[in-house]
């Protein structure tokens, strides 16, 4: 029996689709909710376990929303409306943030006094610092100084050779990470040195990375246990600094932002990063069609970014006329990419759980948003009050204010006299932590999953590929239909705030 149209049928008509023009047909459900898994890939090496990206835009990633979207299994963008100095701090703070071995451990001298301390933690956001003889790396530890030793101390000019600990609890290299952990909690210490055979300091293991390694069990992880992080960088000549910068700063993916990404500048700059950086992985974009997906990808890319003039602050299709319906770029983009073995991130448009579902179900392996992020405590900006409503600021990266700072350069006008916006700059509403946003739109995405019968991202893309996916197109009815209709009034909770079960 068949019922519904594939994939192959539903966009037959090359009718611009988008999201709300479709509607998932349900499958067979043999197995619980919490069996689903979002486990997922966002390039050739890159797995996380929650299928979200932040978008790099000014009022939306910094280090902040990076860190704590990579605790819940997703990653941010960080965006380059900044210097390539501020940029790479921002991935350097996100990499410092959590470790397994602290391998670079900030560390100081018998001869340094509190001050040096103070500074470190007011610069750092840490204070536990591993003394060696002369304060580099890789020299005898003589001693360590935490918090305890000093905040009493009035007199901040004491050197801390007279307050640091010397009879150390410490491990020898080699040691393993899960061992390293043991130690430290029989030691009830908050540090363990790491110390080769000559008593030379080589790492530092932190009893706080052991609680937020429990804490997030599903944090976003390169193998030294660092969170992930991304950043954006353009096509221009001179990011090529910024990218030398953020490699240094142990960047684990770069996207190169575009809004029409299928360009002699992009394939330039893809090119450069293959020879330069050959393991450093990359997503090419935006682009939406198949022609634009094998240029990239013939180019080096490792992740294909998909979309052009979906985003909620974007004015690209009515000002251009140039882009298309984001459903149908997603699939169509996706059916190539998936045959080459490159994951696809569905960028822009995103305003629910459904949209979510349907770019996934469209073939991609990830989304990126801004406007969901948007409003956020972890967003770059202040809240303030208009009417009573807390607000906060999102603006598109190609409207005129964020332009004037820099952002020109994703739109080729930075030596344009006359500027043609290409996005809006407004206000959101607060939309509270997204330690209460990411698992809320996550536990949505795997009742999704359940309802179309699959039980993980792979399972949904062979069935989108056999053909047993199904959908339905709706007309205007159907959507109003499928929104809340009839009544007197209701209230819609805010995304995240909807009931939460602890
Ligand atoms: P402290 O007791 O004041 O050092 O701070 P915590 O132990 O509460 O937090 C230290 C956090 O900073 C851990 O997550 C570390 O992984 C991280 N960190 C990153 N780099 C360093 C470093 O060079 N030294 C120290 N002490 N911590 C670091
Ligand atoms: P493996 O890959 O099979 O060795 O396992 P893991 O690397 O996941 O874990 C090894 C040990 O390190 C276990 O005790 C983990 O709980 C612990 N671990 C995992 N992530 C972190 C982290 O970020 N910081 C710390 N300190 N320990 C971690
Ligand atoms: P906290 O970060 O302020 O909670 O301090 P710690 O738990 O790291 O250290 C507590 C006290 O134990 C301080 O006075 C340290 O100087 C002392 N201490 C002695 N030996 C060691 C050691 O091997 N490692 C650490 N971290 N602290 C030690
Ligand atoms: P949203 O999640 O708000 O619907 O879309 C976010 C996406 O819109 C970003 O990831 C980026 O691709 C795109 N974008 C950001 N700023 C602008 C802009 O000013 N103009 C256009 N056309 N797209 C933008």
């Amino acid at each position: 029996m068949t019922d519904g149209m594939n994939a192959r049928e539903l966009f037959k008509s090359h009718n611009s689709l988008t999201y709300d023009d479709l509607i998932i047909l349900p499958g067979y459900i043999d197995f619980g909710v919490q069996e689903v898994s979002l486990q997922t890939r966002i390039t050739r090496d890159i797995e996380l376990s929650a299928p979200l990206c932040s978008s790099p835009m000014d009022t939306v990633t910094e280090s902040e929303m990076a860190v704590q979207l990579a605790l819940l299994g997703g990653i941010g963008f960080i965006h380059y409306n900044n210097t390539i100095e501020q940029q790479a701090r921002m991935v350097r703070r996100v990499k410092r943030y959590e470790n397994g071995f602290i391998t670079e451990p900030v560390v100081l001298s018998p001869k340094h006094c509190i001050s040096d301390v103070d500074e470190i933690r007011s610069k750092h956001g840490f204070s536990g610092i591993p003394i060696t003889e002369d304060g580099t790396l890789d020299s005898k530890l003589v001693g360590i100084v935490t918090n305890r030793d000093v905040d009493f101390e009035q007199d901040r000019s004491t050197l801390l050779g007279e307050m640091m600990t010397t009879d150390l609890i410490t491990a020898p290299k080699g040691v393993t990470l899960g061992d390293a952990n043991r130690m430290l909690r029989d030691s009830k210490r908050g540090k363990l040195p790491i110390i080769d055979e000559n008593g030379r300091l080589t790492a530092l293991v932190s009893r706080t990375d052991i609680m937020k390694n429990r804490e997030f069990p599903d944090a976003s992880k390169s193998i030294d246990k660092q969170l992930m992080v991304g950043a954006a960088l353009s096509t221009r000549p001179e990011d090529r600094d910024r990218l030398d910068a953020l490699v240094e700063s142990g960047v684990d993916v770069v996207v190169i932002d575009s809004a029409q990404g299928h360009s002699v500048y992009q394939i330039d700059m893809l090119r450069h990063i293959r020879s330069t950086y050959p393991d450093l992985q990359v997503i090419a974009g935006n682009v939406v069609t198949q022609d634009q997906c094998a240029a990239l990808i013939k180019a080096g890319a490792d992740g294909i970014r998909v979309g052009m003039g979906p985003g909620s602050i974007c004015t690209t299709q009515e000002t251009m006329a140039v882009g298309r319906g984001q459903a149908a770029a997603v699939y169509h983009c996706s059916l190539h990419c998936r045959e080459q073995g490159i994951p696809v991130i569905a960028d822009g448009g995103i305003r629910d759980i459904g949209h979510i579902v349907k770019a996934l179900a469209m073939g991609a392996s990830a989304v990126m948003m801004g406007l969901m992020f948007s409003g956020t405590s972890e967003t770059p900006g202040e809240y303030f009050y208009q009417n009573g409503v807390r607000l906060k600021r999102y603006r598109g990266m190609a409207s005129i204010e964020a332009m004037d700072v820099g952002g020109s350069k994703r739109y080729f006008s930075e030596d344009e006299t006359v500027r043609v916006a290409q996005g809006v700059s407004g206000m959101v509403v607060d939309k509270g932590p997204i330690r209460n946003l990411v698992p809320y739109l996550c536990q949505g995405l795997k009742h999704a999953f359940q309802d179309i019968g699959v039980r993980d991202m792979r399972m949904l893309h062979s069935i989108l590929d056999s053909g047993d996916l199904c959908f339905e197109t709706r007309t205007q009815s159907g959507q109003r239909e499928g929104g809340v209709h009839d009544m007197y009034s209701y209230e819609k909770p805010a995304l995240g705030t909807r009931e939460r079960v602890e």
